[in-house]
C-alpha cells in the first residue's frame, strides 16, 4: 500500500452513505478513488427493492432521513441536479395511544408544543435552545470527541442530551409529552434508562423543527444513486460484487477506507493491527438487533387517529411506562408481546411506491441481537390496536430476523442496525479510544462506517470526517470548514 505508484490514491470498501461520502470528498480534491461494493446494488442501508408484489418500492433498511437532510456535508453536495427529491410529509411523526389520543411532531414548534397540553411551554423550553444553539453545537455533535468549539452552548446542550430520558421525562407532567420523548429516545436502541439516549431524542426533535422529516421519492436508493452519481461525474469508480475478505483482494492503494464494522475489519486487516488496537476492537460491542416487516397494501392504514393518518413515521408503543418496560425486556434479552414498533407509510405522499389507491408499510421492532424469533405477530398486533382492521388490507408481506438483516448487509452485526451499541461507554470512543477514531493502527488503513462517530444513521458524517482524517495523514490535504 505505500509503494510509491498505486493503481489508485484510495479504495473505498463499502457504498453505504458514510463510504459513499468518504468516496465523494477525496474524488473533490483530484484523487483516483475506486469504491468497492460487496454486494449486487450499492447504498447499504439505503437500499429499496420489490420486496413484495411487482409495483410496490420497499425501503430495506432506512425509510426517513431528517438526518440526510441536515448533513452539514450533504447539504453541500448538488445533490437535486443527480435526481434527489425529498418529499415532507403533512406530519413528521404521530404518536398515538390507546385512549384516542394522539401527539405530533410538527415542523412548528410552538404548533407541536401546543399539541401537549400542559406540557406547552415546557416542550418549547426544552427544544428551543437545542434549535437557537444548533449551528453553535452541530460540529461537535456531528463529529469525533474533541474540546468543543463553543463550550457554553455545547454544556447546554450536552447536560440535557447526556441524561438517561427516563430522567429527562421529568420535566414532563402529562403523559403525552413523556411518550413523545419517550419514541423518540427509543432510537438509541438503549434502554430509556441509559445515559445519553436523550441525546438522540433531542437531535431527533431538533431537525424535526429545522428540517422535517422528509423522505426522498422513489424510496431511499435514490440517496444512494444521486451520491454515486455525482461521485461518477467526478471521475470515481464503482464496482459492486466484490465482497471484501482480506486486504490481498484490493488494488494497490495509498489509502484503504473501510465502511465495516470492527468484527469485520478485524477479519479483514487484524493481522496487520497492532495487539492494543485489536485487543480494542475485540471489545467493541454490539447493540439489539431488529426485526424488519413491509407490507404491501390496498389501501392506507385505518389508523383511528386522522394525525396517524397524516404522518410519515408513527411510533406504537403507547406510554412512556410501556415503551421504557419493553425497550428493557428487549435488552435484557426478551420478546415482549407488545413491541415498540416503528412505523412508516411513505406511499402515503410518494404515489411511486405502490400501484395507484394501494400502499406500502414499513416497520421494526428492536430484538435481542441474535434472535431468531418470528415477531411478524407482535408487530402487526401493535399496529391493528391503533388501526383496526389494518390485517385486512395486508396483500403481502415481507419480513426479516436478525440473520437475514445481517445476510442483507453484513454491517447489521446480530441485526445491529446502528453500527455497534449507543452505550455512553463507546457512543463517543467507537470504534476505540484514540486520539482519531477514524485512524486504525495501521498507516493509509482507516474506518469510515457507522462504528465511528457520530455513528448510525444516513447523514454520511461518519465518512467525511474518515476521509477528512486521511487526506490530512497521506495525502497532505486539508479540507475547508463545512461546520
Ligand atoms: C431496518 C432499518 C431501519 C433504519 N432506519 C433508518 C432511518 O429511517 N433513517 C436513518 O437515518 N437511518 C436508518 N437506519 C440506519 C442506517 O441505514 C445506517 O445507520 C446507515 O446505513 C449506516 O451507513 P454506513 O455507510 O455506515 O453503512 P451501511 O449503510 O451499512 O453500508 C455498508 C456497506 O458495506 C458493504 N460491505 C460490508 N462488508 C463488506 C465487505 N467485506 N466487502 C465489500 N462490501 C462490504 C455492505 O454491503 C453495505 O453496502 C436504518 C437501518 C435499518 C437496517
Amino acid at each position: 500500500m505505500q509503494s510509491a505508484k498505486t493503481e489508485y490514491d484510495a479504495v473505498v470498501v463499502g457504498s453505504g452513505p458514510n463510504g459513499l461520502a468518504a468516496a465523494i470528498l477525496m474524488q473533490q480534491q483530484g484523487l483516483s478513488v475506486l469504491l468497492l461494493e460487496g454486494k449486487d446494488t450499492i447504498g447499504g442501508g439505503l437500499r429499496s427493492a420489490a420486496l413484495t408484489l411487482p409495483g410496490y418500492v420497499h425501503d430495506v433498511c432506512s425509510a426517513v432521513h431528517p438526518l440526510a437532510a441536515g448533513s452539514p456535508f450533504f447539504q453541500t453536495l448538488p445533490l437535486p441536479d443527480f435526481g434527489l427529491q425529498y418529499i415532507y410529509p403533512t406530519l413528521s411523526a404521530a404518536h398515538p395511544f390507546d385512549n384516542g389520543k394522539t401527539v405530533t411532531l410538527q415542523r412548528s414548534v410552538t404548533d407541536t408544543a401546543r399539541s401537549l397540553g400542559a406540557d406547552e411551554q415546557a416542550y418549547i423550553k426544552l427544544v428551543q435552545p437545542i434549535i437557537d444553539d444548533w449551528p453553535l453545537v452541530a460540529a461537535d455533535v456531528l463529529g469525533p470527541l474533541h474540546f468543543p468549539a463553543h463550550p457554553l452552548a455545547f454544556a447546554r446542550f450536552g447536560w440535557k442530551a447526556l441524561s438517561a430520558s427516563s430522567i429527562l421525562s421529568n420535566r414532563f407532567k402529562t403523559p403525552e409529552a413523556k411518550a413523545l420523548l419517550a419514541g423518540m429516545a427509543a432510537h438509541a436502541i438503549e434502554p430509556l434508562t441509559a445515559h445519553g439516549t436523550s441525546g438522540f431524542a433531542l437531535v431527533l426533535l431538533a431537525m424535526g423543527h429545522l428540517r422535517g422529516w422528509p423522505i426522498p421519492k422513489g424510496g431511499s436508493q435514490n440517496i444512494a444513486n444521486a451520491l454515486a452519481a455525482y461521485f461518477v461525474s467526478l471521475g470515481g469508480k464503482i464496482e459492486t460484487g466484490t465482497y471484501i475478505a482480506s486486504l490481498d483482494q484490493l488494488p494497490s492503494a495509498k489509502a484503504v477506507l473501510f465502511d465495516i464494522t470492527p468484527r469485520q475489519l478485524l477479519q479483514i486487516a487484524g493481522h496487520r493491527f497492532s495487539s492494543i488496537y485489536k485487543w480494542q476492537l475485540e471489545r467493541y460491542r454490539y447493540g439489539m438487533g431488529v426485526y424488519k416487516l413491509d407490507w404491501a397494501l390496498a389501501g392506507p392504514i385505518p389508523f383511528r387517529s386522522q394525525e396517524c393518518r397524516s404522518a410519515g413515521t408513527v411510533h406504537l408503543g403507547n406510554s412512556m411506562a410501556e415503551i421504557a418496560a419493553t425497550e428493557q425486556q428487549t435488552y435484557d434479552g426478551n420478546h415482549p408481546e407488545r413491541p415498540f414498533v416503528l412505523l412508516a407509510q411513505p406511499s402515503l405522499f410518494d404515489d411511486t411506491r405502490s400501484p395507484q389507491g394501494k400502499h406500502t408499510a414499513w416497520a421494526y421492532c428492536h430484538v435481542p441481537n441474535g434472535s431468531q424469533k418470528n415477531m411478524t405477530e407482535q408487530i402487526e398486533n401493535q399496529v391493528e390496536r391503533f388501526a383496526p382492521g389494518f390485517k385486512d388490507v395486508i396483500l403481502a408481506r415481507h419480513n426479516m430476523d436478525t440473520t437475514q438483516m445481517e445476510d442483507h448487509n453484513p454491517n447489521y452485526i446480530g441485526g445491529d442496525i446502528g453500527g455497534g451499541s449507543n452505550g455512553i461507554g463507546q457512543l463517543f470512543t467507537r470504534p476505540a479510544l484514540r486520539l482519531s477514531p477514524y485512524k486504525t493502527s495501521t498507516k493509509g488503513i482507516y474506518i469510515c462506517s457507522s462504528s465511528t462517530p457520530p455513528g448510525g444513521g444516513v447523514h454520511g458524517m461518519c465518512g467525511y470526517h474518515s476521509a477528512k482524517q486521511a487526506l490530512k495523514d497521506i495525502f497532505n490535504i486539508s479540507v475547508p470548514k463545512i461546520i
